[in-house]
């Protein structure tokens, strides 16, 4: 997702409260952020935020950290937080490339990591990009803590597949998968929708979701 570019977007997102502007200054010091030592779990690709701001709203005794690369796309996010009532305290955002998380995260410092609807970078040259890329797995092990799982959900069987193929080559243990998601009793309770959820899964499309606990 790239919106066009919107004037003015970066004023905004540099003045809003809930985004942390210097991450880099913030490895190991997450708690501070917060003000507690919850613990901290992060979107990858948050785009407009509606997965992240339910969790938020129904787990206050979770922090949540939404990275989103691009300012015109955080800034919905913002807008959607700021058009709430009472809007969650335990939220905080972060505009970032993500091949940049292990200078934002001490290792250990994350509890767990959502990926939602990953840009598939369906050409064979840009497979490096993809989220669920084996430099991906190396740096979401760098920052998860001992038993820490990265949870990741797509409409995209292909990039699926290649997941499930790349969780076992960096030796991750595989905990759960489904190809059908919304008819798996189990894993979708309380499964939270995100945007691209709602909308590929109202066109019929199924669902896949893996749950992947890091190497010890
Ligand atoms: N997670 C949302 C959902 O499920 O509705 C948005 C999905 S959208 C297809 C993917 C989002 O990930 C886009 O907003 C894109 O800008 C962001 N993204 C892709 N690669 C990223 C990266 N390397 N670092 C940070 N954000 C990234």
């Amino acid at each position: 997702m790239r919106l066009r570019n919107i004037p003015g977007a970066r004023d905004v997102i540099a003045g809003h409260e809930a985004v942390i502007k210097n991450e880099k200054e913030q490895k190991g010091h997450w708690e501070e952020v917060f003000g507690n030592d919850h613990p901290v779990r992060v979107e990858i690709g948050m785009g407009k935020g509606r997965f992240l701001m339910t969790m938020a709203l129904e787990h206050p005794e979770i922090n949540y950290i939404g990275i989103e690369r691009y300012s015109s796309v955080l800034l919905r996010a913002l807008e959607r937080m700021d058009a709430m009532e009472e809007p969650p305290s335990n939220i905080r955002f972060v505009c970032m490339d993500a091949a940049e998380i292990e200078e934002v995260f001490e290792p250990g410092e994350v509890d767990r990591i959502y990926l939602n609807f990953s840009d598939p970078w369906p050409k064979a040259r840009h497979a490096r990009r993809r989220l669920t890329s084996a430099a991906y797995w190396e740096r979401y092990d760098h920052i998860l803590k001992q038993d820490g799982v990265v949870e990741f959900k797509t409409d995209n069987k292909e990039l699926f597949e290649f997941s499930l193929e790349q969780v076992q080559e960096a030796g991750w243990e595989l905990k759960a998968h489904t190809f059908d998601l919304h008819h798996n009793e189990d894993l979708n309770r309380g499964n939270i929708m995100t945007e691209y959820e709602a909308k590929f899964s109202a066109k019929g499309n199924p669902i896949c979701k893996l749950i992947a606990e890091r190497k010890r």
